[in-house]
Parts: C-alpha cells; structure tokens; sequence
C-alpha cells in the first residue's frame, strides 16, 4: 500500500484532497464536553506544547520565554523526497505531495489566548509568523505557505495550549488556488485587485465592517457562509507577511487582537475558530492580483453550545446560513472592546 503522503485528484470538482497515510497516532488533550479553554493552570505538566516538558519521540522543550517553532512531530507532509503513487488511470490521479508541518506556540504560557496576550506578544507572533513563512517560502520545492489557528476542541484542536501551524507545500492547495484564479482575472479586467474594490465598497456602505486601523479593515464579508465568520483585509496591495511594514505588523497585531476579543465577548466564552492567513502563492511569480488578507470561521451560532453544522444540504448542494451577515456584523460591533475577562 503507497503510504506517503499525496494529494488525489477529484475529478468532479476539480479539486483536490491531501491523503497523510503515515500519520498514525496524534495525541489528543481536547475535552471535548466542557469548554476546555476555561480556568486552565498557568503551566500544565502533562501538556507537550509547554516549556520544558517533553514531545513525541522523548524531545524535550526548551524552557521558552516569547514564541516556539518546532517541526511538527505529526506532520501530515514530509520534506524527503518521495515516490510518487501509481496513478493507473485518468480518473485515478494522485500525485506525491511534499511538505513541512511546523507548530508555532504564541507563548510559554498554557492558559492565555491571543485576546489575552498583551499586544506586544501579538505582535511577536506575527513577527514569527512573517519569519517562518519566509524560510520555508524560500525552501525551492515550496509553493505554498499556509498559516493557520485551530482554537478550540469543538474545531479539532488536539491541545488548549495556545499556538497555530503552517503547513508549507509543493503545490497552492484548493482555497488559495481558487482564490488566484479569481483575484487574476478581476485585475486583469479592471487593474485594480478584487478586495481592494470590495473593500472600497464596505467602507462606502458600512454595515458589515467591524472596525478599521490605520492598515486593515475586519468585517463580516457579503458571501460569509459561517454565522460569525470574519475577514481581516490589508489596506495597501501586497501578498505576503513578509510585506508587512512595521506599522503595519502593529496593526495586524491590533485587529486580530480587537476580532478574537470581539469573539470572546459574544458568548463569554473563550471562542473557537479556524483563523488562517490567505498570502501570494511562493511560486517564483509576481502577484499583483493578490491583497493579502485573514479569515476567520468560528462554528458557533446562538450560544457557547450550539453551533452551525455544515450537513444535509450544505454537504451535497451549497452553503445556508439563517442569521444575515449584517446582523452578525451588527452583533460584533455592539460588543465591548475590553475583554470580559479583564476587571
Ligand atoms: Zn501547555
Ligand atoms: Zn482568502
């Protein structure tokens, strides 16, 4: 059986899926009935992400003060260079995918979020975040960098201990893939970038913006799918984090720090996402097309309890949502800006 990690082509959508054979036995630290983000201890000497304990394989953590990248001891992708699989037929296309799996801790500390951190600790994470994706945007097989935060059981994420990954791979997977097709062919049309008009457009009409800096803009974006879903879009046209100025990194520190807030404030409760930054493709091209931008998919819809599935009709047709995106936005931007859980 071919047992390296590769990506399948469905021929139905277009699209393609990552198969990660190899990846047996992750650990799981999720309590997935309580909330599992509440009333954490400062330092938890069963978890694997906190300074000075051990990982996988008997590694043991340095005793960390700001960020901690390390690889990935159950990366979905590995960097050696692999066979490719037996794509005996047309319709059973498969191609060997390459890859590195990093995990970025935003600090020593078990039990604070980002909306907890001081925004100088934001700001490191996004400086590390800018680091790593320039190291292994400059690895020569890797055409693709995506960061990513998994918050919360409910979301799959194996460990409360705060952090994100980035997985980095030889090919633009199916969302940023799609997200160039169509930010090119807005610009070649109109010479100007898609979000960058879209954005013009919100501001003008204001109802589902959340909050604007001097760099980005959140808001609740008109197609949004999930109830509380959010996009942080940049102001000036670049792709990557690497781009960012210093004012700028300052500001992205700012607004993830006002939306995940903002989020929290919603229900009380330390709120669950998938949060990742969409960059230009690494593939050695100029993209002029592409504004760089975050999203935000929290699963959550009238409580900390209940939450909006993506089944039935969603899986088979299309995506359905009850409350609008103005109201959502309208929710968001009528929370307080303090944290609940600050005095
Ligand atoms: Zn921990
Ligand atoms: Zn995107």
């Amino acid at each position: 059986m071919f047992d390296s990690p590769h990506r399948r082509f469905n021929p139905l959508t277009n699209e393609w899926v990552l198969v990660s054979p190899h990846r047996a036995k992750r650990p799981w630290l999720g309590q997935v009935e309580e909330s599992p983000l509440e009333n954490l201890p400062q330092y938890d000497p069963s978890c694997y992400l906190c300074p000075r304990n051990e990982r996988a394989a008997g590694i043991k953590n340095p005793d960390y003060s700001s960020t901690f990248v390390f690889n990935n001891d159950f990366a979905a992708l590995l960097a050696d260079e692999i066979p490719s699989p037996d794509s005996s037929h047309p319709l059973l296309a498969s191609v060997s995918e390459r890859g590195i799996c990093k995990v970025i801790c935003f600090s020593p500390r078990h039990d604070l979020t980002v909306p907890e951190l001081s925004l100088a600790a934001v700001e490191n994470i996004i400086t590390t975040w800018t680091q790593q994706s320039v190291e292994l945007g400059a690895t020569d097989f890797i055409q693709y960098v995506q960061v990513f935060e998994n918050k919360g059981a409910m979301m799959g994420c194996s460990n409360p201990h705060p952090h994100s990954q980035i997985w980095a791979t030889e090919h633009v997977p199916n969302e940023p893939a799609k997200e160039l097709i169509h930010q090119r062919s807005y610009f070649n049309q109109h010479g100007h970038t898609l979000l960058s008009d879209y954005l013009a457009e919100e501001h003008k009409r204001k109802g589902r913006i959340l909050f604007s800096n001097d760099h980005f803009t959140a808001l609740v974006p008109y197609w949004a799918v999930w109830p509380f879903e959010t996009m942080i879009i940049a102001h000036r046209n670049f792709g990557k984090l690497a781009d960012l100025t210093a004012a700028e990194t300052s500001a992205l520190a700012n607004i993830y720090k006002r939306v995940t807030t903002c989020y929290d404030n919603l229900f009380k409760i330390s709120f669950p996402y998938s949060m990742g930054f969409h960059q230009a493709p690494f593939d050695g091209q100029l993209h002029p097309e592409w504004t760089f931008h975050a999203h935000f998919y929290p699963p959550l819809l009238r409580s900390a309890t209940v939450r909006k599935f993506m089944v039935g009709y969603e899986m088979l047709a299309m995506p359905q949502r009850d409350i609008t995106p103005e109201t959502a936005a309208d929710r968001l931007r009528s929370l307080p800006e303090l944290h609940y859980k600050q005095p």
